[in-house]
């Protein structure tokens, strides 16, 4: 089985660590992290740097990759492809840790949860490193849903269909 890569991301692109980290990839991101210490970090845990910083691709050789998009969805989208994220099913990651998200059970979470949420959803997770819950209904979904779509779009034709065909 293919091991799925890990990555170290740079300052420059943290709303893209929280989006890898929520498909499941392990993503290290620091928004104090200089690029001495995630050069190390890379090697050291063979994490793919993902940086916009030239310089530091240079430096680095084909352990760093240059992110080319500036916008987030082309950004994902662009890694996707180049690693074929796809391709490999993870368990999600907390968005603000990295921490692995586990199925917990509904008993005992009433309190920490909407009113609402509780009465609607069945499946919980939480992040066994900072405790944060998720649960299906809402952010997993909308997640999946974003990321599916994502990658379809990044798969399909970059090509926009005309949307008038005529006055
Ligand atoms: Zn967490």
């Amino acid at each position: 089985m293919e091991k799925a890569p890990s990555f170290a991301v740079d300052i420059m692109l943290g709303k893209l660590a929280k989006w890898l980290r929520l498909m499941g990839f392990d993503t290290f991101y620091s928004n104090t992290a200089e690029d001495d210490f995630l050069m190390d970090l890379a090697l050291k845990e063979r994490r793919i740097l993902l940086t916009r910083d030239r310089i530091l691709v240079e430096r680095m050789g084909n352990v760093a990759y240059f992110v080319q998009n500036i916008l987030l969805p082309e950004q994902l989208k662009e890694v996707a492809t180049k690693f074929q994220l796809n391709e490999i099913h993870l368990s999600g990651r907390c968005s603000i840790c990295n921490g692995i998200l586990v199925s917990i059970s509904k008993s005992g979470i009433e309190k920490q949860v909407p009113p609402y949420v509780f009465q609607t959803q069945e499946d919980f997770f939480q992040c066994e490193r900072c405790g944060k819950l998720y649960w299906e209904g809402t952010h997993i979904q909308h997640i999946e849903e974003i990321i599916s779509e994502t990658i379809r779009s990044a798969n399909g034709q970059n090509a926009i269909s005309p949307e008038k065909e005529g006055e």
